[in-house]
């Protein structure tokens, strides 16, 4: 038999383009490649949302570069990041926007890792240049218009004395001129092409984000370019598109006309439906934010809860501040062979009807329900019963708020939190709708059942009411008929939108015709 020696051979290095925005626009190679990523080295360019491809075992690294202010490592730096990891025989993509041989030092990052004799591979992408102009309706060439197009970096200061750009020949040299990063010299680039006798009529448009809900246009000519896009506040990442070509978007503009752009929703992802509302909204125009959805796992050694369970009747109350908790204290009982006879000793006190219903369930009627469905209603109607001196039992999630426990405490109460299951974060990658909608920047929220309802209001979890209608303020709410409707009236929230029938087509329908009033 061959001895077999241990060594590690050198992973690979793949140079993937992430296209311009719109995470559709990766190539199908690109994203092959990120499904079998073992590291993938990303860029603020480069769309967050594809690192949904990327295996949950993956190293995710963030490397960023926002303008020149925020240099999150080094190209120094990046490039030892690509060299150490393949040395360690990992399978590393390198995701850039756009395409990576485009005024994206991909050159500079493969001449480092050739010169490393690491194994590599380049896969194009989208440029900006070509999204931008298809997305705000321009198109790149046309044969009444333009012959050719010139791609040109607008970074260097035009007046330095050596420069790589020679605008003399490039003002009027190629028809359609598209100038990245130029935004903060815009002055000086038009300056530069009147000078070099480019007409001064020649229309000029400038695009920021092009490819994502956030994709923002504006028009003038090359005398009025400047003043249009410093009154509309454009900053970087934009591309100045110049030429005849730039007219035609008065006819073929579609990505900004279609009729929920600039629309931010809401869906609580849970079943197969949810993608089937996420693709017609977001054909729509609509940006979709996926509500992610929360693991909850059962901890197998409750150890506070199993000394509870040994003396349960010392204790004067049990408090059930969620569903879960219910469910979990209940499973652990039974496991430890006892069931709802030992509880005859405690009170029972849950949190709000549902929690009660599920009590019941298990045999258990409660004892108290605050009128007001919140743990500060729960503390409150048990001050108000006197609880000095009483001993106290919350069987809840690891996490939870301390407002309860430490009021009860405050008031003379013995209490013992006994955690019973642990709510799993949000993976990264989802975003953080909490502080988007505290930003104001949500415009609605769809629901398609009751338990994305309160799946939504468990990851929320807003401090009390008055925090939830705060954050909710502005928000349209759409549920897919009554029954869904109903379990958010009864979180004391208001429904805007309900299609007769209760379908993903009807509630689109529904949801558009809100949006038309
Ligand atoms: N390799 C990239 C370009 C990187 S240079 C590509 O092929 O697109 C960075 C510049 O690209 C930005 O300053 C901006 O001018 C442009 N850019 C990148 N993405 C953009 C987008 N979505 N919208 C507008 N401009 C963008």
């Amino acid at each position: 038999m061959d001895e077999q020696k241990k060594v590690v051979r050198p992973g690979k290095v793949y140079l993937v383009g992430a296209g311009p925005g719109d995470p559709g626009l990766i190539t199908v190679r690109g994203k092959e490649l990120l499904e079998r990523a073992e590291v993938v080295v990303y860029d603020y360019l480069a769309s967050i949302k594809l690192l949904k491809h990327v295996p949950e075992s993956a190293e995710r690294i963030y490397v960023g570069k926002k303008g020149n202010v925020h240099h999150v490592h080094t190209q120094e730096e990046i490039n030892q990041i690509l060299v150490d990891n393949a040395k360690a025989g990992k399978t590393v993509v390198r995701l850039k926007g756009g395409d990576p041989f485009i005024f994206g030092r991909g050159g500079e990052e493969i001449q480092k890792i050739q010169a490393d004799n690491i194994p590599f591979e380049v896969v194009p992408g989208v440029t900006s240049a070509t999204a931008a102009a298809t997305y705000a309706g321009i198109p790149i060439t046309h044969r009444d218009f333009t012959a050719s197009v010139a791609f040109i970096t607008g970074h260097e200061d035009p007046t330095k004395k050596k420069s790589n750009v020679d605008w003399s020949k490039l003002a009027t040299g190629a028809g359609t001129l598209v100038i990245y990063m130029g935004i903060k010299n815009l002055p000086i680039i038009v300056e530069n092409l009147l000078k070099h006798g480019r007409d001064p009529e020649t229309p000029v448009a400038v695009v920021r984000w092009a490819s994502t809900p956030e994709q923002r246009s504006v028009v003038g000519t090359l005398t009025t370019i400047t003043d249009v896009v410093s009154e509309a506040g454009i900053k970087a990442p934009a591309l100045i598109i110049v030429g005849e070509v730039v007219s035609l978007r008065d006819t073929i503009d579609w990505f900004e006309k279609r009729p929920l752009f600039g629309k931010k929703i809401v869906v609580t992802r849970t079943r197969a439906q949810a993608s089937e509302l996420i693709n017609s909204l977001e054909e729509l125009g609509a940006d979709c934010l996926e509500c992610p959805t929360i693991d909850i796992k059962k901890i197998e050694e409750p150890v506070e809860l199993d000394n509870s369970l040994d003396r349960l009747n010392e204790f004067h109350w049990i408090l059930f501040t969620s569903l879960n908790g219910v469910k979990y204290f209940f499973e652990r009982l039974y496991e430890k062979g006892l069931d709802a006879r030992d509880l005859k000793g405690p009170e029972v006190a849950v949190v709000g009807k549902a929690t009660a219903d599920l009590l019941h369930s298990y045999g258990v009627n409660a004892d108290l329900i605050p009128s007001v469905f919140t743990g500060e209603g729960l503390a409150q109607s048990l001050l108000d019963q006197g609880i000095e001196g009483r001993s106290i039992l919350i069987p809840r999630a690891q996490q939870a708020r301390e407002i309860l426990p430490e009021t009860l405490r405050g008031a003379g109460a013995q209490v013992t939190v006994a955690p019973v299951y642990v709510n799993t974060p949000p993976v990264d990658g989802k975003a953080d709708i909490r502080a988007e909608l505290a930003e104001g920047n949500i415009n609605m929220l769809t629901f398609t059942s009751s338990s994305t309802v309160t799946n939504f209001l468990t990851m929320l979890d807003a401090e009390n009411q008055e925090e939830l209608l705060k954050l909710l303020n502005g928000v349209k709410i759409a549920a897919i008929g009554p029954i869904t409707a109903k379990t958010v009236t009864d979180s004391g929230l208001q429904v805007d939108v309900m299609p007769e029938e209760h379908t993903i087509p009807a509630m689109i329908d529904a949801v558009l015709a809100s949006f038309k009033e």
